[in-house]
């Protein structure tokens, strides 16, 4: 059986609910997708990569891990370290603010844990995700390592999938993320960008533009989001255009691109066609951009795809 890893930072989320009140929970784009892919596809193995603490909050997320039937094993416990924090606060026009306390999260030192016995867990055909965030919260002096991990584990035939989901205020500056985007981007087997990331950091601005980027890093498979506009893929040279029924009650656009790649990989390692998992990935965000936060309870997320 294929076995699919995350890696990445989950943090602590707290959101005000009054002058008084803070609403308590987890989330982090790799974690996202990770709870998304396996709430549409429960047979297959989904593991979390990544540092925690040794205290209760981050007992309390790996026990949520395990609530979502996400594969613990590679979890680990940083001595001295926690879970990076943030707030959502929202205005009296609903304008929402995001405060972050991460810049010294136990997920920054994950590299320090993957060593040869982590390695040899992985199998030919199992799948890796990182994220353009995945890679902005690893230590700069740990990059060298990260890399030779990743070339490590292509050699072994484990196929890597990468977001560049680009964060600006995770860099030192522009040029630093691009480095290691474009690194990413060498070393792929499946490229998920959304045509944002690519606006920002390239000034490109539609799916195509980002398609004639990414091609002569010679990715096999890319597929190209761009909210509700389209999603486009490539693949074997081809490109095709994926219409999405435009949903028009948003609540809340959080995680619509990492609910997108849980269930995108999912359907994949599934076999599904490309087509086919797009058109289920982009139904699968749809469902979430309608409920707040970046997790939909599990009973609405599972009753809206089957409807
Ligand atoms: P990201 O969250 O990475 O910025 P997008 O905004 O492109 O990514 O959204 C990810 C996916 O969510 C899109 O590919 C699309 O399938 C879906 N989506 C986003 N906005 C809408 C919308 N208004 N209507 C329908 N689907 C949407």
């Amino acid at each position: 059986m294929k076995n699919i890893y995350f890696l990445g930072e989950c943090m602590m989320e707290l959101k005000s609910t009054d002058e008084s009140t803070m609403n308590q929970s987890f989330a982090g784009d790799v974690y996202n997708s990770a709870v998304y892919l396996k709430r549409c596809f429960p047979e297959t193995a989904v593991s979390f990569v990544t540092a925690v603490g040794g205290d209760q909050i981050s007992q309390r997320l790996i026990n949520r891990c395990e609530g979502e039937n996400l594969s613990t094993d590679a979890i680990f416990r940083h001595p001295n370290k926690t879970l990076g924090l943030y707030l959502i606060e929202t205005d009296e026009t609903g304008e929402r603010s995001f405060t972050y306390w991460r810049s010294d999260s136990a997920a920054r030192e994950i590299v320090d844990f993957l060593d040869d016995s982590v390695i040899a867990r992985f199998s030919a055909n199992d799948m890796l995700f990182i994220s353009g965030i995945s890679l902005a919260v690893i230590q700069p002096s740990h990059r060298d390592k990260f890399w030779q991990i990743m070339e490590k584990l292509k050699a072994l035939g484990v196929t890597l999938v990468f977001d560049p989901n680009y964060r600006a205020r995770l860099w030192q500056g522009a040029d630093e993320a691009k480095e290691q985007i474009e690194k990413a981007l060498t070393l792929c087997d499946i490229a998920l960008p959304g045509v944002e990331d690519f606006t920002e950091l390239y000034n490109l601005h539609n799916a195509e533009d980002v398609i004639a980027f990414c091609a002569p890093f010679n990715v096999p498979e890319i597929i190209v989001k761009n909210g509700a506009a389209s999603v486009v893929s490539h693949c074997d040279n081809e490109t095709v255009d994926h219409t999405i029924i435009p949903v028009t009650h948003v609540v809340d656009t959080t995680s619509a691109g990492d609910a997108f790649n849980g269930v995108y990989l999912g359907a994949r390692l599934n076999q599904q066609s490309v087509a086919d998992a797009i058109g289920l990935a982009a139904q699968a965000a749809g469902v979430v951009i309608q409920q707040p936060g970046a997790i939909a309870p599990a009973d609405v997320f599972q009753q809206a795809l089957s409807d």
